[in-house]
């Protein structure tokens, strides 16, 4: 299914048996979103908390 990105409003394809919790990221602007929550039909990013991830050099 896809989901509109918070940032930029492109496309990100979220996998049907894609888990609560996992991170997508949108192809055009590189943002990572997490998986809040999924039903059969639809399903709620939220911004992901980059924790224990580097923070860029
Ligand atoms: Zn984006």
């Amino acid at each position: 299914m896809k989901k509109e990105c918070q940032d930029c409003g492109a496309d990100i394809n979220v996998p049907d048996d894609a888990l609560v919790g996992e991170i997508v990221t949108c192809p055009d602007c590189g943002a990572d979103f997490e998986i809040a929550s999924k039903a059969q039909n639809m399903v709620e990013l939220k911004p992901a908390e980059s924790v224990g991830e580097d923070w860029g050099q």
